[in-house]
């Protein structure tokens, strides 16, 4: 049978590319990417075993084999784990793209990326990380299990193209053959191996071989040396977790880390314990120091590995954590679930409850702790993951105000990049303050500027600024100690009690004046008189839970429909306009001017909020006019 010539995926040619043309240093990585591939795929194999015996084959032990032949220039990596048909062979390596891709081909571009291609792993594009070293990349894999010895030989030269051909395969498993670049040969030396799967690979939980050349005495003339080729395992294979916390360095800690979580960066917190009793278990997780790209989307992979007595379950187990807590990475290893748990096993499970509650409850008091001891880093962290934090005020019911006691906010009282948290705010509350307030907006600057703030300032009210598109969906259902989170923006400020009877009555006073502006103003439902508005004139306001204004914005310039609903014009009562204007409704109701005033009031309302006129032209006009009537009594 010959081999059969196919093109890679437009994608996969730009990896390859970039791969082969920007990446210079730590080369040595292609090793780890083989390694964990080998290993992953010893896992599903062993995985499936546990239901169907004929996947073993008959072969008890795992294993991935490295065999350097330095006459051939070649750099063999062998597993006897799950096998690649030839489809899968096809897809896998070349036809399909990983969900990593594009990202990977944008992040390559930049230099931090092209000075650290450790990063080639974070992409799930792992194996293209062989044509660094490797002119040529021979691929022979037979699927376990399958009964007969048809395998697949895939090759490629990184070319833009692969071929793939029918072979006979004795053993089960994939045989992965570098042939490696001139340049690259060091890759055969048994100390570069060694180091590297030391360095990289060492807690690989399945033995990583080579056979190691001795000089030995010779059995039959004991004054001779010869030389004998023995099989040596080269990683300690302990796996981390089971470790005693005081015999693991934090090199280790940290390359386990970057092994599971394909991050280059060190994690910023490890978290590990044993916990016994109720249920029986060991987690080593981590609080990662930089967001991931898609972290927000949908794909992401949420949960740590699971573990049933050191065998590998599930690769991200979402059942194990909340999904505001998405960013923790790590291995749970269980001693009471079954082994041959399934997913919808898994959905229901009391001892998957109990775990989730305990490494939920761990990694907030480790936040916590962060956030006493080390407020810097806590920044550092809550910059990259405040926003997915903040969801679990939301979500998670009981620990809503565990997880609001984490969140920090720019406030109006707090110095340039200071923050303020929720306890700090409530201990400085005025005497008769009730409420906590916020001010949503797009900018720091734009929201310490607003009008809408004027009663606040005057009162010496603190008001949390938030400028994340969620916040106030989050905060405006959010209650801390009994306390209501009030938006500065919405519903009916009274920041005084006894300016509430005042305001009552004014009300009253002016109500056919009010009534007279909002029927010349179809545009609003209401008009009515402010309590919190001092300096400016007049602002619009939605109600009490309404969609918030910033929301809307976002939501309209992500092209979703956002049904116009009407909005409220809050007028100041002490403004001497509205003075003014009440004096000519007390002698001409149907005053031209009060018309015009009443215009002009709302497209100033309308600036105000960061809005445009209803009609900029005629707003213009209409300022003109006045300006000239202001300086008609200056002589030309
Ligand atoms: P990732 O491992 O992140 O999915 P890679 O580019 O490293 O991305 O590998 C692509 C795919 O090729 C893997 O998902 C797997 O399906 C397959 N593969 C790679 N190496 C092996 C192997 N040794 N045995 C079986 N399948 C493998």
């Amino acid at each position: 049978m010959t081999a059969e010539k196919m093109e890679f995926k437009t994608e996969i040619k730009q990896v390859l590319d970039l791969v082969v043309h920007s990446l210079y240093s730590h080369k040595e990585i292609f090793l780890r990417e083989l390694i964990s591939n080998a290993s992953d795929a010893i896992d599903k194999a062993h995985y499936e075993s546990l239901t169907n015996k004929e996947i073993l084959e008959g072969e008890k032990d795992w294993k991935i084999k490295i065999t350097a032949d330095k006459d051939a220039g070649v750099l063999t990596i062998s597993d006897n784990g799950i096998g690649l048909t030839k489809d899968e062979a096809i897809k896998e390596l070349g036809t399909i793209a990983h969900s990593g891709t594009k990202e990977f081909i944008t992040a390559l571009q930049s230099k931090e990326v092209k000075d650290n291609p450790e990063l080639i792993g974070q992409f799930g594009v792992g194996f293209y990380a062989t044509f660094m070293v490797a002119d040529k990349v021979t691929v022979v894999s037979r699927k376990s299990g399958v009964g007969d010895k048809k395998g697949v030989k895939w090759e490629s030269a990184a070319d833009g193209s692969f071929t793939v051909e029918d072979v006979e395969k004795e053993k089960k498993g994939t045989d992965i053959i570098l042939h490696l670049k001139e340049e690259e040969k060091k890759y055969l030396d048994e100390w570069e191996i060694k180091s590297t799967v030391k360095k990289y690979s060492d807690f690989i939980e399945h033995p990583v071989v080579m056979d190691i050349e001795r000089e030995q005495e010779s059995k039959l003339d004991k004054t001779q040396k010869v030389k004998v080729k023995e099989e040596e395992t080269l990683n300690s294979r302990k796996a981390i977790w089971l470790k005693n916390k005081s015999d693991i360095t934090d090199t280790e800690y940290n390359e386990f880390y970057k092994h599971i979580s394909h991050d280059f960066t060190e994690p910023a917190k490890v978290v590990h314990y044993k916990a016994e009793g109720a249920s029986e278990f060991t987690s080593l997780l981590y609080i990662p120091s930089m967001r991931p790209a898609d972290i927000y989307y949908k794909e992401y992979k949420i949960g740590p590995t699971l573990y049933v007595k050191r065998v590998k379950i599930i690769d991200h187990c979402e059942e194990l954590i909340p999904p505001y807590l998405r960013f923790v990475k790590g291995v749970v290893d269980s001693s009471d679930l079954p082994l041959n748990v399934s997913r919808e096993i898994l959905q229901n499970n009391r001892q998957i409850e109990v775990i989730k509650n305990s490494i939920t409850k761990k990694v907030l008091g480790t936040l916590s702790d962060m956030k006493e001891k080390e407020f810097d880093k806590y920044i550092s962290f809550y910059n990259e993951f405040g926003r997915v934090l903040k969801e679990g005020v939301h979500m998670d019911f009981s620990r809503r105000e565990t997880i609001g006691e984490l969140l920090l906010f720019p406030s109006t009282k707090t110095e340039k990049d200071k923050y303020r948290t929720i306890p700090e705010y409530v201990d400085n509350m005025k005497e008769g303050q009730e409420d906590i307030y916020y001010i949503t907006g797009t900018s720091l600057d734009e929201a310490l500027k607003s009008p809408y703030l004027e009663a606040f300032k005057e009162k010496d009210y603190e008001v949390l600024i938030m400028l994340e598109d969620i916040d106030d969906v989050i905060m405006s259902s959010f209650e801390y100690k009994g306390k209501k989170f009030k938006s500065a923006i919405k519903g009916d400020v009274t920041l005084d009690k006894s300016e509430k009877d005042e305001k009552e009555k004014a009300g009253k006073k002016y109500k056919k004046l009010l009534d007279l502006i909002n029927d010349r103003l179809d545009e609003v439902k209401e008009v009515r008189l402010s309590g919190r508005l001092k300096d400016s004139v007049c602002c619009l306001v939605g109600d009490e839970g309404e969609m918030d204004p910033q929301m809307e914005k976002l939501l309209k310039s992500m092209g979703q429909d956002v049904p116009e609903r009407k909005r409220i014009l809050e007028i100041n009562p002490s403004h001497p306009i509205f003075e003014a204007m009440n004096r000519i409704f007390e002698e001409d109701r149907k005053s031209k001017v009060l018309e015009d005033y009443t215009d002009l009031l709302y497209d100033q309302a309308l600036l105000l909020e960061g809005s445009k006129p209803k009609d900029s032209a005629a707003f213009a006009k209409a300022i003109s006019k006045l300006m000239v009537e202001n300086v008609q009594h200056v002589k030309a």
